[in-house]
């Protein structure tokens, strides 16, 4: 693509622009986000899966803008449960569901599961969208384990419980930079850095 096209990110969430901007710094993109337009289409996350939903995003916001978008959808599978709650993890207790109501269901449909069996990880896919053009996909994950008690007070959504065997704390007891490194969303954004850096 053209270095001086502009690139929208289908997102609000001013972390999530960050911490794209900081990566994506050696691509020189013009990176504006979904703040620049307030008018934008809302998109219903009704998917089946990550991809689906990310790709869903991605068009609806090319179309609008008429500009590249890249859009990501991420969530929690848990082994134990069928990969449950995926695609359904930001309202898995309910529609406008809390971050704790979320996990508090989580742990009590994990109450009687051994440790062993606590296996889960983080799922990110992005979907990149120029308009006219078939949609470029890159995934990323991240493993770890459901604990029974909640710990730290970091970061979003499933981190208290999601312990990283790895760093022996849980995502929410992990500094932002940190997690930002290791986490789904910062594999995927790194793969697709990745695709455009070997063009
Ligand atoms: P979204 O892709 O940003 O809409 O995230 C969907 C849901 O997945 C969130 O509401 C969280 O419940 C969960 N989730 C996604 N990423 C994370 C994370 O980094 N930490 C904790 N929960 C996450």
């Amino acid at each position: 693509m053209r270095k001086e096209q502009q690139i929208v990110l289908a997102t609000r969430n001013r972390g999530k622009v960050a911490e794209f901007n900081r990566l994506f710094a050696p691509l020189q993109w013009n990176v504006v986000s979904l703040s620049e337009f307030p008018e934008a289409p809302e998109v219903v996350e009704d998917g089946e899966t990550f991809a689906a939903n990310a790709i869903k995003k991605a068009l609806t916001i090319a179309n609008y803008t008429g500009m590249t978008a890249i859009a990501d959808d991420s969530g929690l599978e848990v082994d134990a449960l069928n990969g449950a709650p995926g695609v359904y993890s930001a309202r898995y207790a309910g529609e406008g569901a809390t971050d704790e109501a979320n996990w508090r269901k989580l742990l009590d449909a994990l109450a009687d599961t051994p440790m062993e069996k606590r296996t889960a990880r983080f799922r990110c896919t992005l979907a990149y969208v120029e308009p006219g053009q078939e949609p470029i996909l890159a995934s990323g994950a991240c493993e770890g384990v459901i604990l029974r008690e909640p710990a730290g007070s970091g970061g979003f959504g499933y981190d208290p419980v999601f312990y990283l065997p790895t760093r022996l704390c849980t995502m929410a007891q992990l500094p932002a930079d940190v997690k930002n490194q290791i986490s789904h969303r910062g594999a995927a954004m790194q793969a697709l850095l990745k695709r455009f850096l070997g063009e």
